[in-house]
């Protein structure tokens, strides 16, 4: 599953010489141009290499008509792609099965309500998203893109990984992280210039075992099953 992709998801994929067609689905969190704007030429890629696996796409029933149109809009019609392409709209507080041993549950957060008061035609539908993946093995949690420090504990429960933004949370934040849920790895992404440098100083303060459970994300990163 490829969660979200954003400008730049072919080349990105293509640089870290993973196979488009290990790819069975995408799932989108939100309508942020950097979370979904690569998907027409993403499916243009796929479309070249002469893909022939089904791609779902899974979306929030309340974005689906756009990512729709945004894929006809692009003149991507489903009777020319070289595989059976399928948009699937899901709910959230859903548990949504993806296979046999793999599902996700979404829940909204409130990264995109600052923007409410803009939409003055009802045109938007506002769906920003944190997911729980669960597998047979593992569990984790996706803050994706948040609006306040709230949203971390929309999933409050002990996860094997926790992935969250960084730029909508102080790093003090990041020691609740750990005694609210417990995660057996906190892992940051979106890291800006202030907070790596607070984040040095935390760390510095944190006893060794700490230190361990926290991962920076870096392109290509690699996380093995427990
Ligand atoms: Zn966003």
């Amino acid at each position: 599953m490829l969660v979200d992709c954003g400008d730049g998801i072919s080349r990105a994929i293509l640089h870290q010489n993973i196979s488009f067609n290990s790819i069975d689905c995408i799932l989108i969190s939100h309508l942020h141009a950097d979370h979904y704007a690569g998907l027409p030429s993403l499916l243009t890629q796929m479309k070249l290499i002469g893909r022939n696996k089904v791609l779902s796409v899974f979306v929030h029933s309340s974005e689906k008509d756009f990512i729709e149109d945004f894929i006809l809009h692009s003149y991507l019609f489903k009777e020319r792609m070289s595989f059976e392409l399928k948009v699937i709209p899901f709910n959230d507080e859903r548990e949504i099965k993806v296979n046999e041993n793999f599902n996700f549950i979404a829940r909204l957060n409130s990264h995109l309500d600052k923007y409410k008061k803009y939409d003055t035609e009802n045109k938007l539908g506002f769906a920003s998203l944190s997911f729980l993946f669960k597998d047979d093995e593992n569990s984790f949690i996706y803050s994706g893109d948040i609006g306040n420090e709230k949203d971390l504990y929309l999933f409050n429960q002990k996860v094997d990984w926790f992935i969250t933004e960084t730029t909508h949370i102080k790093v003090e934040n990041l020691t609740d992280i750990f005694k609210k849920l417990k995660p057996g790895k906190l892992i940051l992404t979106h890291i800006g210039e202030d907070f790596e440098k607070r984040l040095d100083q935390y760390l510095a303060s944190l006893p060794e075992h700490q230190k361990s459970h926290i991962i920076l994300a870096i392109d290509g990163l690699k996380l093995n099953r427990y």
